[in-house]
This record gives structure tokens, sequence and C-alpha cells, in this order.
């Protein structure tokens, strides 16, 4: 049987990412960087005001906490426009939040520290303004450059964009950006006793609800999903469903059923006539039978039907291969350590086992949701983590530290 890591390692080994695309960066929040991002200019790009106040020579304030200091005003410098003055020994220019710092001027006095607290829209500027504090260079002044410099390297190739990083590439004025394009993930569904989520249920059948979950997972790894449906278990169905990934030209098919060895699993039967499929039997709990392998030159994985070993199945080894076509570097689920609350049993294989995690002084405590079959999909609508019991281990103690993957 294959360790988890092992079969991980093989599938990963067959993806890469997707072709690059330059796109607006309104359409690129979650799209992983093709390029470096190299800065062209300084942020800021000019000194500017952080306050409100009065642009100033410091040194005309250095007796202003002794007595009052009196500057005139000589210029009104609102953000956006380009200063002409420079100032020289007792001038002050009123400035905005934001404006171009004059020449001459090296500090802001706020305007509430001044006598001239008027911020009403419109108000003109004063004559002269007046102050009772000594302000230190550089006060309340952003200088250009103090983010970043023109040259340095702000964001790297595979990082995965967020809405943090639109902004910073807006600032830096790039309204293109060059980013691998969106995989594509065609979903199929197999068996006869799967009913459409709306029709009556009737005997012995049940309502296909892995295409749900599984359609949510892919949109949320960031692919765009074609649903292929439920494919009856037959030949023909199931070779007709997966035509439309073929004329579409997908970069994955991800199916769920079908692919162990009863007698009626034609998804193994239809992959194999049209290209090739691995069947491992991966050393982990749930979801041990896993299908890998290639449908007309198309990657394919084969997932469980069982809903907890799909949906366990698609963290584990769907999402990584979604990850790696999307050029992304950087990682969207975290594994954090957190201690059993209490005492967990496991069979030797590597387990994934359904917990929710609560947080007593500072520590991360888990405790399972329930019955851990690999149907009852409750105890993972209830879970928030997935704790993984490494291979080999039968017991783990109370208070014991192991790794959970936040769902
Ligand atoms: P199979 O791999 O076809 O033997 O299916 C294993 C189990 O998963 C059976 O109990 C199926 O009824 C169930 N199952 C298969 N596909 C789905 C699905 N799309 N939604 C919910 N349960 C499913
Ligand atoms: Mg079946």
């Amino acid at each position: 049987m294959l360790s988890v890591a092992e079969a991980r390692e093989r599938i990963l080994s067959h993806f890469h990412p997707a072709a690059e695309e330059n796109i607006p960066l309104i359409e690129c929040a979650n799209r992983a960087l093709a390029v470096d991002i190299i800065a062209a200019h300084d942020l800021p790009s000019f000194d500017n005001s952080s306050m409100d106040g009065f642009a100033i020579r410091a040194v005309d304030s250095r007796n202003a906490a002794a007595s009052s200091i009196t500057l005139s005003v000589v210029a009104d410098i609102p953000a956006g426009s380009a200063p002409t003055v420079t100032l020289t020994q007792g001038q002050a220019a009123r400035i905005m939040t934001g404006a171009q710092i004059p020449s001459g001027a090296d500090a802001v006095i706020a305007v509430e520290d001044t006598d001239f607290n008027d911020r009403s829209a419109n108000t003109l500027a004063p004559q002269t303004v007046s102050f009772t504090r000594a302000v230190k260079i550089g006060e309340n002044i952003r200088p250009r450059g103090m983010d970043l410099h023109a040259g340095e390297t702000v964001l790297q190739k595979g990082h995965r964009l967020k809405p943090q990083d639109l902004g910073l590439l807006a600032m830096l004025g790039m309204g293109h950006i060059r980013v691998y394009k969106k995989p594509r993930v065609a979903l199929l569904s197999s068996g006869d006793e799967l009913l459409e989520v709306d029709a009556p249920l009737s005997a012995g059948k049940i309502h296909d609800s892995n295409s749900y979950a599984l359609a949510a997972l892919i949109q949320n790894a960031e692919a765009d999903l074609l649903r292929l449906g439920v494919a009856k278990d037959t030949h023909q169905s199931v070779e007709g469903l997966l035509q439309k990934a073929v004329d579409e030209q997908v970069d994955l098919i991800v199916s769920s059923a079908g692919v162990s060895v009863g007698a009626f699993d034609f998804v193994k039967e239809v992959i194999e006539s049209n290209g090739s499929l691995n069947f491992w039997r991966v050393n982990m709990r749930p979801g041990k039978p896993l299908a890998f392998g290639e449908y007309r030159g198309i990657p394919f994985l084969g997932l469980p039907g069982n809903p907890v070993s799909a949906l366990v199945g698609f963290e584990v080894f769907v999402r990584p291969a979604i990850k790696r076509l999307s050029g992304q570097l950087d990682g969207t689920r975290l594994t954090v350590k957190v201690r059993c609350g209490e005492e967990i049993e496991s069979d030797g294989r590597e387990s994934y086992l359904r917990a929710k995690i609560r947080n007593e002084n500072g520590i991360h405590i888990a405790t399972l949701t329930g019955h851990q079959g690999s149907g009852n999909l409750l105890s993972l609508v209830q879970a928030d983590a997935l704790l993984i019991i490494p291979a080999g281990v039968k017991c783990v103690p109370v208070g014991q530290e192991v790794d959970a993957l936040l769902l």
C-alpha cells in the first residue's frame, strides 16, 4: 500500500501550471502570479503629509514650548496639487493629508495642535498660524520610498493574490498582470442509486450529494467547474458524460465512486479503455481506494464514493493538484498543532478524523465530532478540522499534540 505522501507525490509530478495570461488587475484576486513583481517606482512616490495641518521648517518651532510661535501662511496645498513654493524662515503652508510636502519644509504640525482648527470644507487658509509645541524634523511626513523602493521585488512568482496585493499593484500603476490561467476541472458522479437533488426519494435510492460538496470545493480551490452530472453504471453513460470534458479540454477530471472493484464500477473500465488508470490502495482512513490516471490525455483523479472519503480525498490529493495547476506556491489550508481532548484510537493507517477545536486558556483542544464512518457526513459538517493521526499509531492519549488540517 502507498503512503499518503507517496501517492500525493506521484500525483503531483504529473501536474504543472496551466498557461499564462495577461489580465486586467480587477480580475486578479486569488490568481497566482506568473512573474515576479518589481516596483517601477518608490512608494510613496513623493514626501507627503500624514495629517491635515501646516508644513513648516522644524527649526522655526524650536522655541514654541516656551512661548507661542506665529508663522505666516504663504501657500495652501490640497491633496493632488504640486506645490510651487519654497518655505523660508517664518513661513508655513497649509497642507492636507496625502499632499506633497513643499520644498523648504521638513515637518508638519497637525491642525489640532495649532490655533487654526477649522476643518470644515471650503475654509480658506488663515493668514497666520500659531502654536505652542516644538516639532521634530520629519514629524507627520511620510517620506518618499518609506514603504518600498523602485527595483525591489514586491511579490514573487507563484504568489496567490490577496485583496491587499491588488491594492499594492494598483499603487504601482499596474493595470494588467501576468498570471496563470484558472484551471478547469470537470466533475462526474456515478451510480445507479443516485437521484438529482430535487427528485423524490424512492426505494434504494439516495440523492447525489458528492457533486454538490465537491463542486463547492473545486470552486473554493479557485478552479472553473464543469459539471458533467451523474453517470449511470453503464459503459455508455460514463463515456457519454466524459466526452464533454474532452470536448472542453479541461485540465483535470475528478470523479467520485465507480472506481473500486465492484461489478458495476464502470468508471474504471471506461478510463482504462481510453487511457490508463493506476488503482492505488493508499494507507489512509477514510479513503483507501484512489484512482489516478489519464483519459484521452487529460489527468483523471477518481475519489471514493462515500461522501466523507470523497471530501477527505479532495483535501489530500485534489486540492494540491489544483494548486499546482494554478501555479500557486503558497498553500490555502493551514495545518496547526492541537492537543487531543480525548483518547483517540486508530487502526494504524494515516487517519483524517473529524474534530472540533476549542480554545482553552490559549491551548487548542480537539474533540471528535461523532461517528467516523466514511458515510457519516454530519460529523464532517460539525467539524472544523481534520486531525491527522500518523501511520503506525494505534492510540493517541489525552493531551498529546497532533496536527490538525483546518477546514
Ligand atoms: P461506490 O464507490 O460506487 O461503491 O460507492 C461507495 C458508496 O458511496 C456507496 O454507498 C454509494 O452509494 C455512495 N456514493 C457514491 N456516489 C455518491 C454520490 N455522488 N453522492 C452520495 N453518495 C455516493
Ligand atoms: Mg457505485
